[in-house]
């Protein structure tokens, strides 16, 4: 551990947010599944492109419109590598995880979905992935249907696999589940749902942070992912989708940019990615998203893998020292999140407890009540760690639960 401990101690440091106090407390900042902290590396680049880039892009006519044209683009091509597609046209810019599943749901489900057709996701998907497709469905007389989870939070493949038909047209589901921590087996899904005859659209929001994605690999149609839990800006995120769909894809917004010619009878579109880019977009958003990249890059994701399975590895342990607590999720194969309760106490009296130690977590549904009512729960409090966590946290965490149970039980 020696190395990594000496390395990811030089990373903490770069997080400004981690030096101040909270209810007088040392922050211990274990909520990184909602939103990532932002290292000074992005803040500075995006402090830097307000005061002396700003312009709008895609305008032409001068010089810092050329500049800002040219970061935005030089993302798009960063975000193209990062995620292993073969050009960046294959990348359209997003608001988020969220504005790319119904970005998908939008154009490609409603000209390609229609009644009696399936869209299979899984019970553990975040509210982003779930109801899109359902008002996607409706419209068009299409069904939702979910595959069922292990007690351990594993995809249960064989329920899966009977899922699939002939009518499904659609599998969306995540890499990473934002409750259980489970990884799953995007390959695998990706081949059973060709075979099936189906789309897929893969959820990245929780993968990105944690293991290399290559797409083409993955062979996966789309994919999305938001800026903000990868230490980026929010508001921003990218879709990947193969070029011969998109190509084939009708636009989802209209107005500037995405047009080719418009008279008052009719308007003609701009080619992929811009016809999915209505209206002036989040340019700091790109750029500070190249920004974190370079930072993730910089560190590499796969010693940022391993130094977080020593943190979910030892952070289980304690945890699971302190009697009455019960962890959901339990996969071998899962990211640096911790979903627990203490039996018999509500998810947000401990939260609550563990604020007013300084220990940030989340308690509550996490946008997945599905996933909660499958589990036969209201919520859990989960605990979630990134790159900027270290022992010490970890100490924080199972003393403030172990506080929170002294007071609740
Ligand atoms: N999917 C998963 C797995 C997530 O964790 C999240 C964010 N919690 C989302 C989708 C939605 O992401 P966003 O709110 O950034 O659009």
């Amino acid at each position: 551990m020696g190395n990594l401990e000496e390395l990811f101690t030089s990373v903490r440091s770069q997080f400004p947010a981690l030096t101040q106090l909270v209810h007088g407390k040392k922050l211990v900042y274990l909520d990184s599944g909602a939103t990532t902290l932002k290292p000074q590396s992005v803040i500075d680049r995006i402090s830097h492109f307000y005061s002396y880039e700003t312009s709008n892009v895609h305008r032409g006519a001068h010089y810092l419109g050329d500049v800002a044209t040219g970061h935005f683009e030089a993302a798009r091509q960063k975000v193209a590598d990062f995620l292993g597609a073969s050009q960046s046209e294959e990348i359209i810019f997003a608001r988020g995880t969220t504005e790319g599943v119904n970005l998908v749901a939008n154009s490609w489900g409603l000209s390609n979905l229609k009644a009696g057709d399936e869209i299979l996701i899984t019970v553990m998907e975040h509210h982003g992935n779930i109801v899109p497709w359902q008002m996607v469905a409706e419209k068009v007389g299409a069904k939702v249907v979910a595959a069922d989870i292990h007690d351990n939070g594993e995809l249960n493949l064989e329920d899966f696999k009977s899922k699939l038909s002939a009518k499904t047209k659609l599998v969306a589901f995540t890499a990473s589940s934002n409750v259980l921590g489970t990884n799953t087996d995007v390959k695998l899904l990706t081949r059973l749902a060709h075979e099936a005859g189906a789309k897929v659209l893969v959820d990245g929001a929780q993968i990105v942070s944690q293991l290399p994605v290559n797409v083409q690999d993955m062979d996966c149609d789309f994919f999305v992912f938001s800026a903000h839990k990868l230490f980026g800006p929010f508001g921003f995120g990218a879709v990947y989708g193969k070029k011969a769909i998109l190509d084939q894809m009708p636009p989802y917004q209209g107005g500037g940019s995405m047009i080719s010619k418009v008279t008052i009878e009719k308007t003609t579109f701009n080619d992929v990615p811009t016809r999915f880019e209505a209206g002036t977009p989040h340019v700091e958003g790109a750029v500070g998203l190249h920004a974190a990249l370079d930072f993730v890059e910089k560190i590499g994701l796969d010693k940022i893998h391993a130094y977080e399975m020593e943190i979910l590895k030892s952070a289980t342990e304690k945890l699971l020292a302190i009697p009455d607590v019960k962890i959901f999720g339990t996969s071998s194969n899962k990211g640096a999140i911790l979903s627990f309760n203490l039996k018999g106490a509500h998810h947000s009296d401990v939260a609550q407890i563990l604020d007013q130690e300084g220990v940030a977590v989340r308690a509550g549904h996490h946008c997945t009540q599905p996933l909660m009512a499958r589990l036969g729960v209201p919520g859990t409090v989960r605990a979630s760690f990134s790159v900027y966590n270290n022992h010490e946290d970890i100490d924080a965490l199972v003393k403030a639960v172990a506080k929170a149970r002294e007071m609740l039980l």
